[in-house]
């Protein structure tokens, strides 16, 4: 069979592309080696994660929260089983959905490992048969999975990845997380509302340690006070497994070894490209030294123009939006459009309550350049809507260039960040000035007034709410 284009892989970069290819024309494949589509962000990364964050978020509110509102219940217990089972529910409903709309954009689905026995050529293997299918042009989408230390093994068991994180049966008494980043946090939040004690061992000096440091340093003090507990500064040496848990080894600040136990470590220290078995040699392209896949501007690999490689593989920052923009993108070259993703926009958002979204650049990031700009800050403990939902820690901070007023970057910790960044991404887009903003309606109450009192700010006349 032959196609116009061949997707490896059906993550949100792989199926998002193979969309948009059927939709402008092209004839479409995607080859998947799992049986359900949607790769990590689907299955095992996304929206499991966000399934259980706000669970756990409404068991927390039930428990710690709810009386203040002036709503009593005689108790509140946890029902993990069933908390599991509708995180997996909602995984199936939604890989079910990818199915459904390549059936609707007929879009041909191949189930098994894809590999290139030629540049145009690829056998898709699924136990003992094979197929060999052609492709005009072929994107390669095959994602990432989750680093393990040098001396440090992933066991699936004992020393546990953000996947087996998502799905533990018993909740465990304490648990070690190695990595101060996005998994680690949000995994933290989990398990620390439903009752575990977590302790976080961070290698740098500060959580997120390629955050905006203002919003890493307020992060820091409101996850401590969810009885998070942090180490800073260690370096994780080796972790032993017992019979009941695992002891974690680890050098403090002051070259100190000492030593945990819990019932799991949890590695979150990053991820890395996938591109096993998938007979890269055969097509000519190499990876660098990381293992990514090199592309030029316009994802196309060096060795061949009609190969493309988008997503979690080529790097950059590992998002489920950026590998969609990008899979959209190449769909578009291929069809002879412009295919286009601006960078500078890709916001990032950390699902932890409250949560912290991002985009642009950091405050650290403009003193480096030596871009001369204005910052406006206004805090959630002046706003209505905030006071009203009873969420009222963070604040929203807007950077502008101090000559042409233009927005370079927005920070947010905050109630629903992850919602309101989107109003600060479109403005970016749009290369709007913080006056653009400030002098835009925004709706009474609501968080988003923060938004504009921020923009305000940059010139120093918010007013309260
Ligand atoms: P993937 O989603 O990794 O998909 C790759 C697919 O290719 C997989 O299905 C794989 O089976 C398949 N494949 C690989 N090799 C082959 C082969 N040879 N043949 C056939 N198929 C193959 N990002 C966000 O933006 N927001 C979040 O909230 C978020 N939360 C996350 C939470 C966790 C716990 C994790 C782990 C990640 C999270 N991410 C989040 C990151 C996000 O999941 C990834 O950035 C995104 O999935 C990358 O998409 P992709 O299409 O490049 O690859
Ligand atoms: P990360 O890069 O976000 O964080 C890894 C952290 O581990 C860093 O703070 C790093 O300094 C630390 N670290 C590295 N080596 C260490 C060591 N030996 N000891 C102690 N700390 C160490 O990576 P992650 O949390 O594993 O997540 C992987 C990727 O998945 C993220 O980069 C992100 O792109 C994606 N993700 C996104 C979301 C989201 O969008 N909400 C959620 C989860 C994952």
């Amino acid at each position: 069979m032959s196609y116009d284009l061949i997707v490896i892989g059906s993550g949100p970069g792989g199926y998002t592309g193979a969309i948009r290819a059927a939709q402008l024309g092209l004839k479409t494949a995607v080859v998947e080696k799992d049986k359900s589509l949607g790769g990590t962000c689907l299955n095992v990364g996304c929206i499991p994660s966000k399934a259980l964050l706000d669970s756990s978020e409404h068991y927390h509110f039930a428990k710690e929260e709810m009386s203040v509102h002036g709503v009593k219940t005689s108790s509140v217990s946890l029902d993990l089983k069933t908390m599991m089972g509708r995180k997996s529910k909602i995984v199936k409903e939604l890989t079910g959905g990818i199915q459904y709309l390549f059936k609707k954009n007929k879009i041909d689905r191949f189930e098994g490992v894809g590999s290139f026995l030629s540049p145009n050529k690829v056998q898709v293997k699924n136990g003992s048969d094979t197929q060999v299918i052609e492709g005009k042009n072929i994107m390669i989408a095959t994602g990432s999975v989750p680093n393990s230390l040098p001396n440090i093994p992933l066991d699936g068991k004992r020393i546990i990845s953000s996947t087996e994180a998502l799905s533990l049966d018993k909740l465990p008494k304490k648990l070690l997380i190695v990595g101060g980043g996005y998994i680690g946090l949000e995994m933290a939040s989990v398990w620390s509302r439903l009752g575990t004690e977590v302790i976080v061992l961070e290698y740098a000096d500060r959580l997120c340690p390629m955050m905006d440091q203002e919003l890493s340093k307020n992060l820091f003090k409101v996850l401590q006070k969810q009885k998070i507990k942090f180490l800073l500064e260690s370096a994780v040496q080796k972790v032993n497994v017992t019979k009941s848990g695992a002891e974690l080894f680890y050098k403090d600040k002051n070259d100190k070894t000492l030593s945990l136990k819990g019932d799991y470590v949890l590695l979150a220290v990053g991820r890395q490209p996938y591109v096993q078995n998938l007979g890269l040699k055969k097509a000519g392209i190499q990876t660098d030294k990381q293992g990514f896949i090199p592309v030029d501007k316009h994802w196309r690999t060096k060795t061949h123009s009609h190969i493309f490689a988008i997503g979690d593989v080529i790097g950059g920052t590992m998002l489920a939006h950026k590998a969609e923009e990008e899979g959209v993108a190449v769909a578009e070259v291929i069809a002879g459009q412009a295919g286009h993703v601006n960078y500078e926009t890709v916001p990032s958002v950390i699902y932890t309550w409250p949560e912290v979204a991002s985009v642009g650049k950091t405050e650290e990031e403009l003193k480096t350049k030596g871009v001369k700009y204005k910052s406006g800050k206004f805090p959630f403990t002046a706003n209505g809507r905030a006071k009203a939902l009873g969420s009222t820690e963070g604040f929203v901070k807007v950077l502008a260039d101090n000559n042409t007023d233009q927005i370079l970057g927005v920070h947010i910790l905050g109630p629903r960040a992850s919602d309101m960044i989107a109003e600060a991404v479109v403005a970016m887009e749009f290369g709007a000035s913080s006056e653009d903003l400030a002098r835009s309606f925004h709706a009474h109450p609501t968080l988003s007034e923060v938004m504009r009192e921020a923009a305000l700010n940059v010139d120093k006349r918010a007013r309260q709410i």
